[in-house]
């Protein structure tokens, strides 16, 4: 007891700090595990991770769990997978409730320093006084009245409710967080890392600054909206003789049209707006990867932001989807998909004559390259997407129609000689057209196809899952109410698109770029008999309204 406090002057809690690190740079990324992790959190490890690479030390995965209803075992274990998928390898993992000993030996050693004492002011008590600037009653007594109750909180003898550990802060100041914060609360939870050992627990206020300096971080960064809470960081610090690490604030990351505080994204799971943490629409970090984005995108998105105390901080989707374009467009195979297929006869292709042809795989492979190309077969039944017909053609339209020709992309040209119609005269059942095995004709649209890879036998019958942003309005946390914003066709299933045969070998988490519809991964609902993909991105960018 009382060793955290041996040293009171500077220059002995700078030698002993200085010990501690070796003079290298100690940082740490402290998310509350109570939820999965966001794109803001890539900002944050970005700042934290990257200060402490960039300078050859360390940064600290530490789990700042002072909040035991909220979080649980599943989210602890999901933010370490994560946090090494986005390419940050902790120095150590730690978490805030490791240190509820210490926390609660400083909390004794305030009590008796006169700096906390213990509360039974209600919630709207606390938040009147404050708005008058009042003291609680119960600020000035004894300094052992405070030591006996505290300890009695400990030992769960008085209610959830009933008391608090305040700190004796500056109720007189301009700064609504020096207003005697809560140090201790209590509550009869367990706890998903500390067990039920414990029924008072160290608020954010109190527990970040001391586990700060008892981890001897050199720079404590955080967002900006933290920089008020900033005196009371130092304050607490200060009255417990503690080594003060640098403190320092950086602009919170939102992205348009979505959500990020984890609190919505709760009410978006829990209320199944979405599918889950890791819907592809949401912006957490699982559901980018279950969309098919990497995390080099992620990172060359932050990169490129820069770190900034500024706050232009709604970001716009595209912006990132410009930086997974990038990225893909070098990595992902070429493959070819219908989504809603057009049935093309080839009538002047045998029954049951298959080519098997050579189709690009990746974009700038050499000719000579064996694996720069795979197998598609081109026989006399083919599908096109219904959007690449129309019946009536016109000048600035490259798809086909009657008497029209196309390009059937790495095969042949084909012109479109009948079209077979329903009784209603206007739904096209079937095209009947006619190869150029000379490939003499040069049309100008080209088109994407897939062919019946045998007489009588369909396509590969894949699902697709195509995606739109999820809420209608730019900054939908804005919004009173932000669930009634939603997007109602953020998401689009085609539950039979027509695949070539390269892709029946494809496994979760591939990427391709599908042909004329943008860049896709495999789903992990993806099953031995069907293949589910999800669009990452359209090609271009169709995000403008
Ligand atoms: P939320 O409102 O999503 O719960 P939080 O700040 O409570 O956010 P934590 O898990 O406690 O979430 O955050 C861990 C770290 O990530 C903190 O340093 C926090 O400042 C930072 N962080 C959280 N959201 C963002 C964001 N949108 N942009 C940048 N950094 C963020
Ligand atoms: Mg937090
Ligand atoms: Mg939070």
């Amino acid at each position: 007891n009382g060793t955290i406090l041996r040293c009171s002057n500077t220059k002995e809690l700078l030698e002993k700090h200085l010990k501690a690190t070796g003079g290298k740079v100690l940082t740490r990324f402290p998310p509350e595990p109570n939820g999965y992790l966001h794109i803001g959190h890539a900002k944050a490890m970005f700042v934290d991770f990257g200060l402490a690479k960039e300078r050859g030390g360390g940064c600290y995965l530490r789990y700042d769990d002072t909040n035991p209803e909220a979080e649980k075992k599943e989210y602890i274990d999901h933010i370490e997978e994560i946090v090494r998928w986005m390419g940050w390898e902790p120095f150590k993992i730690t978490y805030a409730s490791d240190y509820f000993q210490d926390l609660y030996e400083l909390a004794v050693e305030l009590i008796r320093r006169g700096h906390a004492y213990v509360d039974h002011q209600t919630p709207d008590e606390i938040k009147e006084y404050r708005e008058k600037k009042m003291n609680s009653p119960w600020r000035d007594r004894p300094v052992a009245e405070s030591l006996k109750l505290f300890e009695e909180m400990k030992q769960g003898l008085i209610d959830e409710g009933k008391a608090t550990l305040r700190m004796k802060q500056d109720m007189q100041s301009d700064n609504f967080n020096m207003y005697d914060l809560i140090a201790y609360r209590i509550k009869f939870t367990p706890h998903p890392h500390a067990g039920d050992k414990w029924c008072i627990y160290p608020s954010y206020d109190y527990a970040h600054c001391t586990v700060d300096s008892l981890e001897n971080i050199t720079h404590s960064l955080c967002t900006l909206e933290f920089e008020t809470r900033r005196a009371s960081y130092y304050w607490l610090l200060h009255a417990l003789d503690l080594y003060q690490p640098y403190v320092w604030e950086y602009s919170r990351l939102n992205v348009s049209n979505n959500v990020l505080s984890k609190r919505k994204l709760n009410r978006l799971v829990t209320e199944k707006w979405v599918d889950g943490w890791d819907d592809p629409r949401l912006l957490t970090l699982a559901g980018l990867r279950r969309r098919g984005v990497t995390s080099t995108a992620i990172n060359a998105f932050v990169r490129g932001m820069g770190i900034t105390r500024s706050d232009c901080s709604l970001i716009r989707f595209d912006r990132l989807e410009y930086h997974i374009r990038e990225e893909l467009n070098r990595t992902a195979a070429r493959a070819m998909v219908v989504l809603q297929p057009l049935k093309v006869v080839i009538t002047n292709l045998e029954n049951g004559s298959i080519l098997d042809l050579d189709a690009k795989k990746w974009p700038e492979a050499q000719a000579d390259e064996a694996s720069a190309f795979y197998k598609v077969p081109f026989s006399n039944i083919v599908y096109i997407e219904q959007s690449d017909f129309r019946l009536k053609d016109s000048k600035d339209y490259y798809g086909l129609a009657p008497g029209k020709s196309v390009l059937l992309r790495y095969a042949y040209p084909i012109k479109c000689t009948d079209v077979i119609l329903a009784d209603d005269n206007e739904t096209v059942l079937e095209i009947r057209a006619e190869y150029d095995a000379s490939k003499k004709s040069k049309p100008k649209g080209v088109l994407h196809w897939v062919a019946q890879p045998s007489p009588g036998v369909n396509p590969l019958n894949v699902e697709v899952r195509l995606f739109d942003k999820l809420f209608l309005s730019e900054n939908p946390a804005e919004l009173d109410d932000w669930l009634a914003d939603l997007n109602p066709h953020s998401k689009v299933v085609i539950p039979s698109a027509y695949a070539v045969p390269e892709l029946r070998n494809a496994v979760v988490g591939d990427t391709f770029q599908f042909e004329r519809l943008g860049y896709f991964a495999v789903d992990k609902d993806s099953t031995p008999e069907k293949l589910v993909f999800n669009r990452t991105v359209t090609l271009r960018d169709s995000y403008k309204s």
